[in-house]
């Protein structure tokens, strides 16, 4: 992976590193993905950042597993938004989405949520 990333697709020659593009994800830190550029045909490439997609994915994924944990230890939506709000602080609307998307759609429990977060 890293070597075709360096690797000129057209001239297939080593590539000089060119500076950096930054990703970010709010509430997660950026990553910088390297990018370069080929000195014959000054064709550019970026490295690989798949893996950044990997990690946000499993990030997200890992919210998830943890909304549903405590909804099966009966935290209230509340006390999830605050502990989740130390962990990430993440838009308020995004936290409500995220709940009415990974937990049972308890319509009372959501009710005082929605109340919560947004009063
Ligand atoms: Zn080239």
């Amino acid at each position: 992976m890293k070597n075709s990333a360096t690797t000129c697709p057209k001239c297939n020659i080593k590539m000089i590193h060119n500076s950096y593009n930054t990703y970010c994800k709010k509430g997660l830190s950026g990553v910088k993905i390297g990018k370069y550029i080929c000195p014959l045909c000054k064709e550019s490439i970026e490295e690989d950042r798949s893996f950044w997609e990997n990690l946000k994915d499993s990030f997200f994924d890992l919210l998830n597993m943890i909304y549903q944990i405590m909804r099966d230890l009966h935290v209230s939506y509340k006390g999830i938004a605050s502990m989740m709000e130390l962990i990430v602080p993440r838009g308020k609307d995004t936290i409500f989405n995220a709940f009415c998307e990974s937990v049972e759609k308890d319509r009372e429990e959501l009710g005082s949520l929605h109340r919560f977060l947004f009063l």
